[in-house]
Order: C-alpha cells, then sequence, then structure tokens
C-alpha cells in the first residue's frame, strides 16, 4: 500500500473511533449528549500537540490527526477520559476495497498478528452498499490473514485477538481490540455542583464519580493556616490538577476557615466541634453554588467511616442547607474507594501526610448521635453571619487546567 503523507490525504492516518455511551438517549436528548461530547472531547484534544479533526457519524466519534504533531498515544489515552465514550480504538483507515483492507489489516495489525495465537476478524458493514456482506468480508480477510499468517489458528469462539473491520460512509476502518472508555455522560449534561475537596482520599473520588454522571464541578476547599501548612493547600491543589483530565478545567475556591474554627472552639462544647465545622462548610459552599449557578453539592461522605458521619451527623450538616448533597460514596467501603482513587491516579497525592483542618481541634469524644435542637442551640452561641462573611470575602479563585 502506498505510504500516505500529511498534505495529501490526511484521511489516511492512524486516528481513534470512540464509541458511545448510553445508547438509550433518543431524539432530542441524544443530540445533545453528542454536542456536548464533541464540545468536551474536542477541548480535551486541544492539549494533546498538533490539530485534530473532531465530528461524529453514525454514533461514532472520529478523531483524525491533521499535522504532524499530533501525539496519537496522548490522544488515546485523553479519548479514555472523557465521559460519555463506552470504547476507544486506535484504527487505521483506507479505501474501502477488499483488498485494501486485507492490506491495511496486514500492515498495520503486523506486530499484534505475530504476537497472538488465535485469531477471528469481525466485519461490520455501516455503508450497505459496500458489495460483500459482513461475513463474506470477515472470510475473505480472515483467510488471507490466516495464509499470512499461518501461526495462527482461527478460533471463532474464543479468539486471543479480534481483527475489527468498520466499512463505514467516508472509509474502511482497521483496529484491533477496543480500550474500554471512561462510560458515564458528557460532562456538562448533568447540572453544575460545587464539590467540596480536602486533601484525603474520599472527595477527589466523590467528585470524579459526580462528573462521571455528567456534572461539571466547581471546587470548594477550606483551609487553617497555620494550623494547616501551605503545603496542606499545594496538595488539594495537586488533587484538582489530578482531576481535570476527567473533570475538565477546574476552579477551586479557597476559603480561609482558621478563624471560624478558633471561634467554634472559644464558644461551643468539644464534643460539637466537628458537628459546628461541619455545619459551617456547608453554609459557604451553599453561598459559592448560589454564586456560580450551582444547583448541588457534593461530598466524600461515606456512612459510618467516621463519627461525623452517621445518619444524626449527616441530618445535622444538611439541616443548614436547601440544595440536595450528593454522596456518591455513602455505600461503599473503605476498599472500594481506594480502588477507584488508584484508578484514577489520585491516591498516591491524597496519602501525602499534609493535615487537613478537620484535625485541626478534634474533639476526644465526638458526638455521634446528636439532637439537632441541640445543635443549633449550641451554634447560636456564634455570630454565624458574620464569620462566614469574612471568611466569604477572603476567598481565593485558583483556576486549574490540565
Ligand atoms: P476525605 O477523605 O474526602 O477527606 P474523610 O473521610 O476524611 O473524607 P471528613 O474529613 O469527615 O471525611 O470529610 C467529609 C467530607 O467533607 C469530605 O469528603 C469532603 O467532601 C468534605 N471536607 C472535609 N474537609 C474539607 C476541607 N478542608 N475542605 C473542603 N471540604 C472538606
Ligand atoms: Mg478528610
Amino acid at each position: 500500500m502506498k505510504k500516505m503523507t500529511f498534505g495529501k490525504d490526511t484521511a489516511m492516518q492512524e486516528m481513534i473511533l470512540c464509541k458511545l455511551g448510553e445508547l438509550v438517549l433518543k431524539g432530542l436528548n441524544r443530540h445533545a449528549f453528542e454536542d456536548r461530547l464533541l464540545a468536551n472531547l474536542r477541548r480535551r484534544l486541544n492539549a494533546c500537540g498538533g490539530k485534530f479533526r473532531v465530528y461524529s457519524r453514525q454514533s461514532t466519534l472520529y478523531a483524525e490527526p491533521q499535522s504532524e504533531n499530533c501525539d496519537i498515544e496522548a490522544a488515546f489515552n485523553a479519548c479514555r477520559q472523557v465521559f460519555g465514550i463506552t470504547s476507544v480504538s486506535r484504527a487505521k483507515p483506507c479505501e474501502k476495497d477488499k483488498d485494501a483492507i486485507l492490506e491495511t489489516a496486514k500492515e498495520y495489525l503486523a506486530d499484534t498478528l505475530r504476537a497472538a495465537k488465535s485469531f477471528k476478524v469481525e466485519a461490520k458493514r455501516a455503508d450497505k452498499s459496500f458489495p460483500m456482506t459482513s461475513i463474506e468480508i470477515s472470510q475473505y480477510v480472515g483467510g488471507y490473514l490466516h495464509d499470512a499468517f499461518p501461526h495462527l489458528t482461527v478460533d471463532v469462539h474464543n479468539p486471543e485477538l479480534i481483527v475489527h473491520i468498520e466499512i463505514r460512509d467516508a472509509a474502511a476502518y482497521v483496529h484491533g481490540p477496543a480500550s474500554a472508555g471512561a462510560g458515564g455522560l458528557p460532562i456538562g449534561m448533568g447540572g453544575r455542583a460545587v464539590s467540596l475537596l480536602s486533601g484525603g482520599i474520599d472527595s477527589p473520588v466523590s467528585s470524579y464519580m459526580m462528573a462521571k454522571r455528567g456534572v461539571s464541578l466547581e471546587m470548594v476547599h477550606f483551609f487553617s493556616p497555620p494550623y494547616t501548612s501551605e503545603q496542606a493547600k499545594e496538595k488539594v491543589l495537586s488533587l484538582a490538577k489530578l482531576l481535570t483530565p476527567w473533570c475538565g478545567r477546574l476552579t477551586v475556591h479557597i476559603v480561609p476557615f482558621t478563624e471560624i474554627q478558633e471561634e467554634i472552639r472559644r464558644s461551643c462544647p468539644e464534643e460539637y466541634f466537628t458537628l459546628i465545622m461541619r455545619r459551617f462548610m456547608m453554609r459557604m459552599a451553599e453561598l459559592v453554588a448560589v454564586r456560580v449557578g450551582a444547583k448541588a453539592l457534593v461530598t466524600g461522605e461515606c456512612l459510618g467511616q467516621v463519627a461525623s458521619q452517621t445518619m444524626e451527623a449527616l441530618r445535622s450538616s444538611e439541616d443548614v442547607c436547601a440544595l440536595p448533597v450528593l454522596r456518591p460514596l455513602i455505600g461503599m467501603d473503605k476498599e472500594e474507594i481506594v480502588r477507584i482513587a488508584r484508578r484514577i491516579g489520585t491516591f498516591d497525592t491524597s496519602i501525602l501526610p499534609y493535615e487537613d483542618c478537620c484535625i485541626v481541634f478534634t474533639p476526644r469524644h465526638p458526638k455521634t448521635h446528636p439532637v439537632i435542637e441541640e445543635v443549633r442551640e449550641i451554634e447560636a452561641a456564634l455570630d454565624v453571619d458574620a464569620l462566614i462573611a469574612r471568611a466569604m470575602e477572603q476567598t481565593e479563585i485558583v483556576k486549574v487546567s490540565y
């Protein structure tokens, strides 16, 4: 096959095919889904060097490199982190001709074919005007590949390698096994929420999980200098950065929490410190939500994980806000959360030893089953509005991108 060079025929370069998820979506929704996904994918591929042409046809997104400096490996990995995509393949397009397809498969998948012991060819014909049926294409290409790589056995039931051939409108595409995509819904389809991001293991995972359902996030972090260090703040910003390949660019609202914590210590019984502190966090997160037009709050809380995560304690923190509080980790075990943290790449940063403001003034015997009226009463010793107003005023806003 003649070698294609850029400028002559960019359409025949190795490219990326992405299959869409949530196929139950129909009609108008379907369009909104695809439009959003295309915009998200384009934005993401802009950071992969070079220029990619990104478009959708027949429930598939195509990303075609348009210049020499496109990093196809980086682009492939980027596609795997875009929510709304269920599978991703690097593919080689060729002319819609049976011998062009065969030659492309032989060349493009040569190493993979040599490494495999058994294989089969699976052809799909989206372009019904192509003169062979899917079965005929599979048999034709399979037969000749078998001749070219005689060590292979054909195994139609449980092959080690499946050679995929897709005959589509513009071209035929040859690829090996597809890799799993991120699944979920495109960011932006699920509305907007404010996520409370600490430096721990849980809240990056809860943020990831809501982003996966298409929620665009705005982050809020509370920090208490000098009780918490500059490194603790940097750690949270690093976590936000690690989340951007999944969540898109993020804005982190960093809210000073020292005065509030000191006031709580001065005026409230020790066993209520954490409960009341959490009420302040929820109130201020809600104020950020109102400011940015978000419709929910997200936390990394998990039932029973710590004293402040009993049902009564959750009720106590929810008591102060009107927006729904989304807690995607509520029913998960720590091991499950850790597994996700490792997979998405936040775990190693989360376990760095810098302290969170939650461990400042931790009560020795926290109240685990608080009565809501009592919490309200104890809190009434504080000038809640003034404390919040001062903290909000000093909020620092940091933008984080990939
Ligand atoms: P994480 O691992 O997310 O820190 P955790 O198990 O340590 O969670 P807590 O410290 O009780 O639990 O915090 C519960 C939730 O409250 C966190 O998941 C996070 O959403 C929020 N949160 C805690 N500390 C902060 C903070 N300093 N800034 C913003 N949100 C916070
Ligand atoms: Mg924590």
